[in-house]
């Protein structure tokens, strides 16, 4: 599960359960992980249970290189806000990891561009890697605006280089229409430069950008040769950990 030769960014597999799975069958996921899974020279990976298996799944992983994160969290470190998590509840509960702006967020819950920016700070301030989820609509690629939809998701994120960011094109989630290389090359370049624009291009030459959309088995080993893409975020595939490993083994040199 090496790295292919050339490549500078260690991959990211991370698997997005989203509200599915009981604590008994997010144990026996972990159970049937590889060993050695996570562990480099291999890609990182991560699971993303949602936050009441977070405990089941931190004590499957003990003593394991999989890393665990929460699916959200609020930016404020505490207080009245029903429903939400800080992140240090969830530094708490074992994650050093964490989504936000994931589009399922975006989307059912109106979060905004300058919200999802105040989750990430939160969560670097707290210590977790933010995974920033970004991605144009079906009606905003075909407009011809995926770049301006891009560009402006990245505006007010502050450049850390903990931060991963995750390109969904919204279209692709849990559709079954997974982004051909060449669009998701196309994408990965774009935001590459946008990060180059705003925070120099050492940074960007060192920033993680993971493809998310549809991501199985059959596909990833054509994604994973796009120079630009570092990793997957995968929600469907990842709920089995036969097709989970397999996509890990996607960045087998
Ligand atoms: C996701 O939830 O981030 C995702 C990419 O889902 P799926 O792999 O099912 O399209």
């Amino acid at each position: 599960m090496s790295a292919p030769a050339g490549r500078a960014r260690r991959p990211i597999v991370a698997g997005n359960w989203k509200m599915n799975l009981l604590a008994a069958e997010a144990t026996a996921f972990c159970r049937a992980l590889p060993a050695g899974a996570g562990a480099p020279p291999g890609p990182e990976a991560v699971l993303f249970p949602s936050f009441p298996l977070l405990p089941a799944v931190a004590a499957a992983l003990a003593g394991s290189a999989v890393g665990l994160g929460g699916q959200d969290l609020h930016p404020a470190p505490k207080g009245a806000h029903t429903g939400d998590v800080s992140a240090a509840q969830l530094v708490d509960a074992g994650c050093g990891w964490v989504l936000a702006g994931h589009s399922e967020r975006r989307q059912g819950h109106g979060e905004s561009d300058a919200l999802v920016a105040g989750k990430a700070a939160a969560a670097l301030g707290a210590g977790l890697v933010p995974v920033v989820c970004i991605g144009e609509t079906a009606a905003e690629r075909e407009a011809g605006r995926t770049f301006e939809v891009l560009a402006r998701q990245l505006a007010p994120l502050a450049w850390d280089p903990r931060l991963v960011l995750a390109y969904e094109p919204v279209w692709a989630i849990g559709t079954g229409l997974t982004a051909t290389p060449e669009t998701a090359a196309a994408a990965h370049g774009f935001v590459r430069g946008q990060v180059a624009a705003a925070a120099g291009g050492e940074f960007a030459a060192v920033l993680r950008i993971l493809y998310g959309g549809s991501v199985t088995p059959d596909n990833a080993r054509s994604l994973a040769a796009v120079a630009d893409i570092d990793g997957f975020l995968v929600g469907g595939a990842s709920l089995d950990p036969g097709r989970f490993s397999a996509i890990l083994s996607s960045f087998a040199a």
